[in-house]
């Protein structure tokens, strides 16, 4: 039967429950993670978001409503346990508890639709099928503390460098950079469309004065192709800032970098330990690769690759080969990046535009940006695009316009990084890829 929770309060998570605990009456709330009857004495053990506890019990020294209840009990159900602490080598934490009362808040089904375990392993298709139960095994919770650390520490960064928190529309009427990536919607009368990037926002904040502006939000891309670093909806972290250069920004995403790695090694050591990710400070200053070079060592390796060529997937192993930590590629082409990125005033086929790179894997594009109205209508339409459609964009460049750089981050290909997973579902709660919809 299940109950409420009436007056039953937790006193500690499992973890806080320690040699420092014994003799104390503690109540602890969780989900049954293993049941072992031995006949004379029982042992259940509880688990919360933080860890695990033994709840023992000797059938002779147990109160019968208590021992009725645990022989009830089924694994994942979710219990409220109040007991004693107590002194036990052999237990995890070196402390077991000695039930004086079990409720069972709420029963769980058997069978389970996948065993949260570990002891059996599980495809991820069933893994996400099942992701609520998925999410309860230590080494998967692990991830999304980490990731929950990541962004925190983002928007510490931020706020403690004088950045502003903005929301920008995620409801947009044309594509930020034309093309196929666009998911379109019914809006109203007429088809709108889902933000595949802030990038026309956050540069209007420039001509609002806002200066330095950061946003941690949503991207949707329509992905053609099913890959591990894809996905369709995305977090993309996004600066942008006034008076600044490509080199300034890069600087900013270096520190941002290193502080985030930083904090995570700081609070969230166990969960490093728990994923085996051998996470270090990476130290400053990044190697800076210039385009050219890239060209060459990607070459060298035996990927065929010619000037101005977008990095194939093959190039960026061979890049990655070489360079096993993170990188900046400079100096790109002024041809594969957006309209909005900023030609080198000597030498216009090569701009201000660089990627942040992981080994093989690209964590962040960024640039400086087009400030002067008639370049930036030439490079709209020298992509093919309509300069009509970004009207209300194209205003904002008219009126004072600083010179303005920025980049934006994927969180969650720097959460594969730092947790060391190789597929971006698994930094993703529930992932939407081109399979996938729900839940
Ligand atoms: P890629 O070449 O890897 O497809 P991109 O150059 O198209 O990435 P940008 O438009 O530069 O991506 O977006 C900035 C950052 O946002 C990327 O460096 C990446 O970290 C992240 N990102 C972009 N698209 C996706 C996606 N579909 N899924 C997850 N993260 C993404
Ligand atoms: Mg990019």
């Amino acid at each position: 039967m299940a109950s409420l929770l009436s007056d039953l309060r937790r006193t500690h998570y499992t973890k806080n429950i320690n040699s420092n605990s014994v003799g104390n009456e503690i109540t602890i709330m969780g989900w049954v993670h293993e049941i072992r009857d031995l006949g004379g004495i029982i042992f259940v053990l509880i688990r919360d978001r933080e860890g695990r506890i033994q709840i023992t019990a000797p059938t002779k020294h147990v109160d019968q409503e208590v021992l009725d209840t645990i022989r009830k009990l089924r694994k994942e159900s979710v219990v409220s346990v109040k007991g004693k602490v107590q002194d036990a080598g052999k237990a995890p934490n070196g402390v077991e508890i000695i039930p004086t009362e079990i409720i069972i808040l709420n029963e769980a089904n058997q069978p389970l639709p996948m065993d949260p375990t570990d002891k059996v392993k599980a495809e991820i298709d069933t893994r996400l099928d099942s992701r609520f139960i998925d999410l309860r095994r230590e080494n998967i919770t692990a991830i999304f503390k980490i990731k929950s650390q990541i962004l925190h520490s983002t928007r510490d960064f931020f706020q403690n460098n004088g950045f502003m928190e903005i929301n920008t529309p995620k409801l947009v009427a044309s594509a930020t950079e034309g093309g196929t990536e666009l998911f379109p919607i019914t809006y109203f009368e007429r088809e709108a469309f889902l933000g595949q990037s802030p990038q026309l926002y956050k540069q209007m904040m420039m001509a609002a004065g806002f200066d330095k502006v950061y946003e941690i939000a949503q991207i949707f891309r329509a992905e053609e192709h099913d890959t591990l670093r894809h996905l369709n909806e995305a977090i993309s972290i996004d600066m942008e800032a006034s008076f600044l250069d490509d080199k300034d920004v890069m600087d900013i995403l270096e520190k941002l970098i290193n502080k985030v790695i930083y904090d995570v090694i700081d609070t969230e050591n166990h969960s490093l330990e728990i994923l085996d990710s051998k996470l270090e400070l990476c130290g400053c200053p990044f190697p800076v690769v210039k385009y050219d070079e890239a060209v060459d060592i990607i070459n060298s390796k035996g990927v065929e690759m010619e000037w101005g060529d977008d990095l194939s997937r093959a190039a960026e192993k061979a890049l990655g080969e070489v360079y096993d930590n993170f990188y900046f590629l400079t100096d790109w082409p002024t041809e594969i990046k957006p309209f909005y990125v900023m030609p080198n005033e000597k030498d216009p086929t090569i701009s201000h535009a660089f990627d942040l790179m992981y080994k093989n894997l690209e964590i962040s594009s960024g640039a400086m940006r087009v400030h002067q109205h008639d370049l930036l209508v030439e490079k709209i339409s020298e992509k093919g695009l309509n300069p009509d459609s970004f009207g209300s964009y194209l205003k904002s460049f008219d009126y004072g316009m600083p010179p303005h750089s920025g980049w934006g981050v994927g969180a969650d290909r720097l959460t594969m990084v730092l947790t060391g997973v190789n597929n971006i579902r698994e930094a993703v709660l529930f992932p939407r890829d081109r399979r996938r919809l729900t839940p």
